[in-house]
């Protein structure tokens, strides 16, 4: 029941502007998100690189309302473009962006998002590095993926993500399953309507399996994102019936989350890699990860009640 409420509270301006201010958020928010500033998170990706973890970064920022702070989204990535080319880790840091950082979600915003990607997917290119287009709400499905097809026509490292409570998944798995393609698939994040969604947690793992099963005999790259010790289990099993070698797929975590598992997978020659978000714009991506997880809400009611 405390999801969907968790969810919505997610785009909810006043909720925002409470969880904000009070100061017992910090420490809960730290737990998943690397810091506030560029710095910070090149010292997280020094930190998870040197034990041999790899590393997706996530500047927050998303549902912006205004096409100065697509901007700013876009140059705070360029910023992030010239860290990474200066670590010179390749692939192994690579970007994920929500466009609706990009303004997708404004007038016009389907081509306001193309153009302010554009020059990040370029920048990543020269930089040795690659971007995920991370999948947000239902509504924004078909905007993304034609996004990323326009991408990948010169920057064909460019990734997607794949939701399996969508019901729509499965087709998007087959359309994706090409060579060169790379797909992260997850259960999904977002407060999603039953007709578009599975919404028993049951069907929405079922779908999950079906949808790897897809990407894993297919002839892309798949990229398994989720904590599930069942999906965790299921994907290295389907990896070696595909007859896929560590290095033909990956895991993906986030940040904070199972990190005892992380290490176990790549201390076991998986290819593990580590969602690391950072920037001030924490509010949502927060919000998420409360949703996922009631003990998590508990945790941070007690902070509160102990003030
Ligand atoms: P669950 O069944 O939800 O969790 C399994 C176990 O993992 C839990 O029992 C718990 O031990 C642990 N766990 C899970 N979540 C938490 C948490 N918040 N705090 C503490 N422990 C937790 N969703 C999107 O909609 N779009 C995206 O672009 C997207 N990108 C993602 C990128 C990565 C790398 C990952 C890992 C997830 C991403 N997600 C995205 C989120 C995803 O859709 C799920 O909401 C999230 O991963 C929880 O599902 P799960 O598969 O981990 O399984």
């Amino acid at each position: 029941m405390l999801g969907p409420v968790l969810l919505a509270a997610a785009r909810s301006a006043g909720v925002r502007r409470l969880v904000s201010s009070t100061p017992v958020t910090r420490p809960v928010v730290d737990r998943y998100i690397a810091g506030e500033r560029l710095d910070d998170a090149v010292t997280a990706v020094r930190a998870l690189t040197g034990r041999g973890l790899e590393v997706t970064l996530d500047h927050l920022g998303e549902d912006i309302t205004d096409p100065a702070e697509a901007l700013r989204n876009r140059d705070a990535y360029l910023a992030l473009c010239e860290a990474l080319a200066a670590l010179g880790l390749g692939e192994r840091a690579e970007m994920s962006v929500k466009l609706s950082a990009f303004g997708q979600a404004l007038p016009g915003g389907h081509d306001l998002a193309l153009a302010n990607i554009t020059p990040v997917a370029e920048a990543a290119a020269e930089a040795g590095t690659t971007v995920t287009l991370d999948m947000e709400d239902h509504t924004t499905t078909d905007s993304t993926l034609a996004i990323l097809r326009e991408l990948r026509r010169r920057f064909p490292r460019t990734g997607a993500v794949l939701q399996s409570y969508l019901f729509r998944t499965e087709d998007d798995c087959r359309a994706l399953a090409g060579e060169g393609s790379r797909v992260r698939l997850v259960k999904g994040a977002y407060k999603e309507p039953a007709s578009v969604a599975h919404q028993r947690r049951r069907e929405v793992d079922r779908a999950f399996v079906r949808c790897l099963g897809i990407l894993m005999t297919g002839q892309g790259y798949p990229m398994i994102g989720s904590h599930d010790p069942r999906m965790v289990a299921i994907g290295q099993e389907m990896a070696r019936r595909a007859g896929r070698k560590p290095g033909e797929y990956e895991f993906q975590m986030l940040y904070g989350i199972r990190e005892a598992e992380q290490a176990r997978l790549a201390a076991e020659g998986h290819r593990m890699r580590v969602y690391v978000p950072y920037g001030t714009d924490w509010y949502g991506y927060f919000m998420r990860r409360l949703a996922e997880r009631p003990a998590n809400v508990a945790f941070f009611l007690r902070s509160l009640a102990t003030r």
